[in-house]
Formats: structure tokens, C-alpha cells, sequence
């Protein structure tokens, strides 16, 4: 089941939270709601999930398979949801959270008591939480809680599953175990999944495809390794991954950025002379101890060598700071110590002048 979404604004006041977008979830995939805070992440997925209403459109819809839901209230849609916050009823045991959507079902549609708890057990087991039903929340890990309140969504085994920061509230450790986990649950079960972060590193590694958002709009869809890649705008670029940007200008068949000279023909007249931006990743600086053709000289500043990769700090001689990254063998390689002099050339590039991308 995939979610068509078509020309969504919602105005709060007169304030624009979502600017007539449209998306498509792709069914069976877990999709990701990335930006930065206040790009209207959690209004676009409290609409779809029908707890919030859009601007009154006729030319909008929203489509569950094909199907619109516009007019269906939240009751209807069949929408599991997990909120950053344990939502869970702290009076009721681990066991009654997650049979709650099962025991109010309308009688007719309620399944027995023992088929419930069978339910229950097949998804206390699916959380790896087996045998702590009778506990209370508070009894309970944050990392552990969040689990149940995925546990309770599922329950009812609704047709989507709308995660709202699932893990924002917890330490990096926990976030990183349960992402994972999540990830393999998803494989599991292939729910048609969205959900929202802030954080690019978690969008980047759990789903199947990712969509970044800004200012009530979309920048980018695409799966993570074509918005790493391939950005299609600057505010892509900067959002994703670190990038070191340089201010240049624009002239005939080439930009110019102090020391860094990069070839730019066919570039349309009208951004000649222009402010531009280059864009290059860490890992896209190639660091040597000889004077290449193109490279600038730069001075070590400070290495950060604790981690899988190590993080170089340079000063160009025109004064200008950024990182390079490379990994510990070539760092052993090279012998790089502080205020050692260096030459760095960029591999890989990205020049922006206004909304063009050369
Ligand atoms: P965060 O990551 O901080 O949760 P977000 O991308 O999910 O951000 P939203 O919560 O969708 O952003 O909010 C988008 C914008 O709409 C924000 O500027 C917010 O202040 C505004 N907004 C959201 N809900 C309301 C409301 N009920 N009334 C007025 N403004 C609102």
C-alpha cells in the first residue's frame, strides 16, 4: 500500500508550514522525513496520519492505494503511530499497552481473549521483550518503552506506520541499537513505513528512501545514496554529511575560490562575475606531501585521529580553515604531524551560483 500525497499546504495563522507539496510513499519501503526543525516534518505526517486537517484545496488529496482518505478520520485510516515521547499508559503493564487497540476494537471486530494474548506474545517476542509483559512503564528503559509503544502500534496491525522521531529522546548508543533493530524489523514485517528525524546520519542508514525537506517544501527524494551523492540543491549539500564550502566568483571557463581554481566552461553568461560557492566533502580532499598540478598549499592545524576515519584540520595561505579526512593507512603514509606543510587537491566538487548548480 503506498501513500499518495498531491498539493498539501497547511497555514497556521500566517505562517506557511507546508507549501503545496506532493510525495509518494513507496509501499513496503521505510521512508525517511528528513530537515532541520520547523521544516513542517511532524504537520506533513500528523496530516497524513489525519490528526491534523490541510488547507481547504480542491486540487489536493491524500491517497492510501489509490484510495482517498481526505474526508476519513483518523479512526479510519488505519495508521499505526509511535510519538518521541512514550506514549504509553503508565498505569497499565507492558502487556495491557500493547493489547490496548486490540481490547477496544468495537465487538464485532474484537478478537478473543486468548487470541489477544497470543498477539501479545508474538509481538513482546518480535520486540525481544519476551517474558517482561507484567512489568509497568516505569519499570522500563527509555530504549525498552519506545519498543512497547512500537509493539502497541503494530498490534492492530494497521496498513501504515508513521514514526515521529521514534528515538529523539534517547542517548546515541540506544539510538543507534534500536535504528538498527528497526531496520531488521522492518525487513521482518515490510510495513509501509515513514518516518521523521532530524538526524541525517539516522535517515542515511535505515531507510529505503529519504526525503528532505526545508521550509514547507521538498529539496530532494531519493534513496540515500543518491541524495549523498548526488544533492540537487545547495541546501542538500550543506544538510547532508559535512562539506567545506569555499566563496569564490564565477569567470569565463572558470571559478575561482583564492587558491582553488576549478575549470567551469559552458556556464550560462548571466552568472558571470557572480558569487559562487564550492562545495567539497572531507573525504574528496586528497592530501599529499608533493605540489600537484591544481593543489593548494596548507598547514596541519590539528588531527583527530580517534575514530574510523582520521580528521585533518588545515589552513590554507590564504587563511581559509577546513577538513580533510582520509583513512588511518594513508595517514600513516604520509606522516602528518601538526604545522607540517601540505598540498590538497579536491577530487570530487560542487560549485553553486544562485539556484544554478555548475
Ligand atoms: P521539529 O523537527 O522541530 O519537530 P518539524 O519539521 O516537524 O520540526 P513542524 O512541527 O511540522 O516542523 O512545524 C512546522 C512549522 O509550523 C513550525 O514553524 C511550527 O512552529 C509551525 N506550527 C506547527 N504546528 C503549529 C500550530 N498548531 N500552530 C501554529 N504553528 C504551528
Amino acid at each position: 500500500m503506498a501513500i499518495e500525497i498531491e498539493n498539501i499546504s497547511k497555514t497556521f495563522g500566517s505562517f506557511k508550514a507546508l507549501n503545496n507539496l506532493s510525495l509518494i510513499i513507496p509501499e513496503g519501503k521505510l521512508t525517511a522525513l528528513l530537515g532541520p526543525s520547523g521544516s513542517g516534518k511532524t504537520t506533513l505526517l500528523r496530516i497524513i496520519a489525519g490528526l491534523e486537517t490541510p488547507d481547504n484545496n480542491p486540487d489536493s488529496d491524500i491517497r492510501f492505494n489509490g484510495q482517498s482518505v481526505a474526508e476519513r478520520h483518523a479512526r479510519e485510516r488505519g495508521v499505526g503511530f509511535v510519538f518521541q515521547h512514550y506514549a504509553l499508559f503508565r498505569h497499565m503493564s507492558v502487556f495491557d499497552n500493547i493489547a490496548f487497540g486490540l481490547k477496544v476494537k468495537p465487538w464485532r471486530s474484537r478478537p478473543s481473549r486468548s487470541e489477544i494474548k497470543d498477539k501479545v506474545s508474538e509481538l513482546l517476542k518480535l520486540i525481544q521483550l519476551e517474558g517482561i509483559g507484567n512489568r509497568m512503564p516505569s519499570q522500563l528503559s527509555g530504549g525498552q518503552r519506545q519498543r512497547v509503544a512500537l509493539a502497541r502500534a503494530l498490534a492492530v496491525e494497521p496498513k501504515f506506520l508513521l514514526l515521529d522521531e521514534p528515538f529523539g529522546a534517547l542517548d546515541t548508543k540506544v539510538r543507534q541499537d534500536l535504528r538498527n533493530w528497526l531496520r531488521k524489523l522492518h525487513d521482518e514485517l515490510h510495513i509501509t513505513s515513514l518516518f521523521v528525524t532530524h538526524d541525517q546520519e539516522e535517515a542515511l542508514e535505515v531507510s529505503d528512501k529519504v526525503v528532505i525537506m526545508n521550509k514547507g517544501r521538498i529539496e530532494q527524494e531519493g534513496s540515500p545514496e543518491e541524495v549523498f551523492h548526488n544533492p540537487a540543491t545547495e541546501f542538500v549539500m550543506n544538510f547532508i554529511g559535512h562539506v567545506n564550502l569555499f566563496h569564490g566568483r564565477l569567470e569565463k571557463g572558470k571559478a575561482v575560490f583564492g587558491k582553488i581554481v576549478i575549470d567551469a566552461a559552458d556556464v550560462p553568461a548571466d552568472k558571470l562575475g557572480k558569487d559562487a560557492r564550492l562545495f567539497i566533502r572531507p573525504f574528496e580532499m586528497e592530501i599529499s606531501s608533493l605540489n600537484a598540478e591544481g593543489s593548494i598549499k596548507a598547514k596541519v592545524e590539528r588531527i583527530q585521529a580517534a575514530g574510523v576515519s582520521v580528521k585533518v584540520e588545515l589552513k590554507s595561505e590564504d587563511g581559509k580553515v577546513f577538513t580533510a579526512e582520509l583513512t588511518h593507512e594513508r595517514f600513516r603514509e604520509l606522516q602528518l604531524v601538526k604545522d607540517m606543510e601540505v598540498f590538497v587537491s579536491p577530487r570530487n566538487t560542487r560549485i553553486f551560483v544562485e539556484d544554478y548548480q555548475v
